[in-house]
């Protein structure tokens, strides 16, 4: 990289992570971010704001961000100059060292996932690096790694748009439902542009394969590497399933079967569960450390988090529930009775897909927040509901109403922007007004 010339298009986390790590390797680097800069600037680097202007055209690589589009004027020119363009992603892993390199995308669970393989891989003796989207840039650890490191890596489909040479050892596609069409445009181009996770695998690495999950099942066709399955609702000739409570691990010589214990609620997350099993198992890591982890592991922050148990009744915090599917999944991982608080900025979709749940398992509803109104007039009759305003009214009422048994569930549906910051802030006052109940 020394003396080369490196353009990088949008200073996000990502990107300016890039612009840290590319200067350390000594290229020339032109940062060009389209609105303003967050942070403090790396030094040594050249910047422009307010535009992607045509002295991109003089770079020798391109990085692009997660996130801009491929139909950017600017981006057009450079590839029909033949300048290379690759992800931060593709850039931090040519310099990681690992002994594992565990890659995780999917449409929904990958922080869980990722986090509860990363719990997994500490159990062994060699360092751990949890990297990607969910925090820290691989390109921040990139050279601290040593040939025993395991790194896991959250990687979205964006990442994977602009890789080449990437190859993780075990790969994972948790499972692919309609998202990000309005980036990808159809549900093909979506499906492969995450089957790109295993592209560069050879019959040595392992892919892990949702096999309730058609399109998981189309793309096992295209993928090279010794495939693992995982599967919720059906036994499995080869790979890891659930029998009743049991988890069974049929796959490469092992033959293992152990009740499940774990603290995570929901049957999305016994799906995150084999997945990770799988990805740790591919990777060497001992029973014992595994089924360690699985029962003290308690989740994520802000994802069905247990909060406080008050007069037996169980405080649950899933702010980062900011669209209606995330909402439902969260309804079908209680058997209730529930007493849920929605709300918040609101996206448009309609809430009538979460009525039958609200139906069977909510006592009450207690509204929040801008789309109060709507989600009224589109839930009515579907169970009780109050409109309260703001979370410390809703915190105050769900524990007068609260019975033992009951689940007091903070799951908006909705974005947080209206009252908050975003939804960490929505989950953290959540979780303050919990624990200062009498
Ligand atoms: P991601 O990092 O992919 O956004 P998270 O682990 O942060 O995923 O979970 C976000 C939300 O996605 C959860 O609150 C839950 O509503 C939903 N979710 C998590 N895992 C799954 C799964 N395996 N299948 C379907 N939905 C899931």
């Amino acid at each position: 990289m020394k003396g080369l010339k490196v353009g990088i298009i949008g200073a996000g986390r990502s990107g300016m992570a890039a612009a840290r790590f590319l200067r350390r390797l000594g290229a020339r680097v032109l940062l060009s971010e389209r609105g303003r800069i967050h942070g403090p600037l790396p030094k040594g680097i050249d910047v422009e704001t307010g535009k992607h202007s045509s002295r991109l055209l003089d770079s020798d690589l391109i990085i692009r961000s997660p996130g801009i589009p491929g139909h950017l004027p600017i981006l057009k020119k450079i590839t029909r100059r033949g300048i290379p363009v690759w992800s931060e992603l593709e850039l931090a892993s040519r310099y990681a060292r690992f002994k594992e390199l565990i890659a995780i995308t999917g449409t929904n669970g990958k922080t869980t996932a990722t986090t509860l393989v990363g719990e997994f891989f500490k159990t062994t003796k060699n360092p751990t690096f949890v990297v990607g989207n969910i925090g820290t840039p691989l390109s921040d650890v990139a050279l601290r790694t040593t040939a025993k490191s395991n790194v896991v890596v959250e990687v979205s489909s964006y990442q994977l748009e602009n890789i080449r040479t990437f190859h993780p050892t075990v790969s994972c596609i948790l499972n692919i439902t309609p998202d990000h069409l309005e980036h990808h445009g159809t549900m093909k181009a979506y499906a492969s542009a995450k089957a790109r996770i295993f592209e560069n695998q050879t019959p040595e690495d392992v892919c892990v394969l949702n096999a309730d999950d058609a399109s998981c099942r189309r793309l096992a066709t295209h993928c090279r590497a010794k495939l693992f399955w995982f599967s919720r609702r059906q036994k499995l000739k080869s790979g890891i399933y659930l029998d009743g409570n049991d988890v069974v691990i049929r796959w490469n010589k092992i033959n293992s079967r152990w009740p499940l214990r774990s603290n995570l609620p929901g049957p999305h997350n016994v799906e995150n569960i084999l997945a990770s099993v799988a990805m740790a198992v591919a990777g060497g890591v001992t029973f014992k450390g595994i089924r360690r982890v699985l029962s003290t592991f308690k989740g994520v922050e802000h994802r069905l988090e247990w909060v406080r148990t008050l007069r037996g009744a169980r405080y649950i915090n899933d702010s980062k529930a900011t669209n209606v599917d995330s909402t439902r999944v969260a309804l079908a991982s209680f058997p209730g009775p529930l007493i849920i608080i929605m709300g918040g900025e609101g996206k448009g979709s309609p809430y009538a897909p979460l009525r039958s749940l609200i139906k069977s398992r909510v006592k009450r509803i207690l509204l929040i927040g801008e789309d109060a109104p709507q989600i009224e007039k589109e839930l009515r009759g579907a169970a009780p509901m109050e409109r309260l305003g703001t979370l410390t009214k809703a915190v105050l009422r769900a524990s007068q109403v609260a019975e033992r048994d009951d689940v007091v569930l903070l799951s908006p549906a909705c974005a947080s922007f209206d009252q908050y910051r975003n939804y960490e802030e929505r989950g953290r006052e959540f979780k303050a007004l919990v624990r200062k109940l009498a």
